[in-house]
């Protein structure tokens, strides 16, 4: 599976399900938004995940199940068999890694048997791990996974679209790889440990400002394994969780159950239809607050938006909706997403064709 397809399904409802395998990490990036470190323990419960993923079936499974962290791959043999489990029912599994291992020099064999497994294997690279895991060592690794015939892209993070060590990377990354690898370029967000690194005060990333939300149409499992609707930071670490984004936990609840409530809710079919801000500004009779999570995060307490949602959006005129704004977005394609979600100026790299043995 290439990076192009994996960010393609992105606004797609149930196509795809984010697991946070574990906020545990062996290094300590000062931009990281999950404050990750070799002192933070929480992560699922293994057989709970275990149970959840296996209640994924042919017929009613995510497309693409996407294991991060923390560091995903300190857990190897888990992420094996929840890949394995995962792609039985036919979901493709992808893994992001801030590569800590290739600081040996080589691929231990649990980790290499993790990532040979996969559909995609993605390397964080920036220049906050650059301090702690050298560049030439990632490209080393990310070779011996290409060799090992498991597709490879790789998740670039600057300050900005001038940030010069974006455009030296970009272009080492290109030459080292011949363009066999795409990327996908985020900016610093505020948040976790970045909200230290952030501009001051943190500019509004593009999809902060453009509705409508595709961040909230594949559910995440956060660290305590409590299921939400969307991938952002905020609501993943905020407790309680706004009522509309929680979905459930994978304690009570299976694959079937936890779709079901994304696709049917009608709040998160106006989220994902015309953003946050919008449907406050529609339903509710104050003004929504600034930032566009922050307006979103605020929905539960605005008992009008919830009628209004309720009133307009349910049944199958709503799905009707919410289906038709997920194809135009997968229409206009991966890298108009990538333009609205990340560093625009870069967007294109992420459609770089892998060659063909590599697939
Ligand atoms: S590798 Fe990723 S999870 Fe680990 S500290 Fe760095 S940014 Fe955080
Ligand atoms: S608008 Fe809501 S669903 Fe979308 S990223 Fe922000 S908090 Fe998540």
């Amino acid at each position: 599976m290439d990076l192009a397809e994996l960010i393609g399904r992105r606004p797609t409802p149930g196509a795809g399900l984010l697991v946070a395998l574990t906020r545990r990490c062996p290094l300590s990036c000062a931009h990281c938004s999950t404050n990750s470190s070799l002192t933070t323990t929480q992560r699922p419960d293994s057989k709970q995940l275990l149970r959840f993923v296996a209640s994924f079936e042919p017929a009613n499974r995510p497309d693409v199940v996407m294991l991060t962290g923390g560091e995903p791959l300190l857990l190897p043999r888990l992420a094996l068999r929840l890949t394995r489990s995962a792609q039985r029912a036919g979901s493709r599994v992808a893994l992001l890694s801030g590569m800590y291992f290739a600081r040996q020099g080589r691929v231990p064999r649990p980790v290499m048997g993790a990532i040979t497994a996969l559909d995609h294997f993605s390397a964080s690279v920036d220049a906050h791990h650059e301090r702690e895991v050298p560049r030439a060592a990632v490209f080393r690794a990310l070779r011996a996974v290409l060799d090992a015939g498991t597709p490879v892209s790789v998740h670039l993070t600057g300050s900005g679209p001038d940030d010069p060590y974006l455009a030296d990377a970009v272009a080492d990354i290109r030459r080292t790889f011949a363009d066999r690898v795409p990327m996908l370029v985020n900016e610093v967000r505020p948040l976790g440990r970045g909200a230290r690194l952030a501009a001051q005060p943190p500019p509004a990333p593009h999809h902060f400002r453009a509705p409508p939300c595709a961040m909230a149409a594949w559910p995440t499992i956060a660290f305590d394994g409590t299921v939400i609707a969307c991938c952002g930071q905020r609501a993943i670490d905020r407790r309680p969780v706004p009522a509309h984004l929680r979905l459930g936990h994978i304690a009570e609840h299976d694959w079937p159950t936890i779709r079901e409530r994304s696709l049917e809710s009608p709040v998160l079919r106006l989220v994902r239809a015309m953003g946050p801000r919008r449907l406050h500004s529609r339903y509710a009779s104050s003004p929504p607050p600034d930032g566009y999570c922050r307006a979103c995060h605020g929905l539960s307490d605005q008992p009008e938006v919830g009628d209004g949602a309720a009133r307009d959006a349910s049944g199958r005129v709503g799905a009707l909706i919410d289906g038709l704004v997920a194809d135009e977005q997968r229409a206009a394609g991966p890298a108009a997403l990538v333009r609205r979600f990340g560093c625009a100026r870069y967007a294109d790299l992420v459609t770089l064709a892998p060659a063909e043995g590599d697939r």
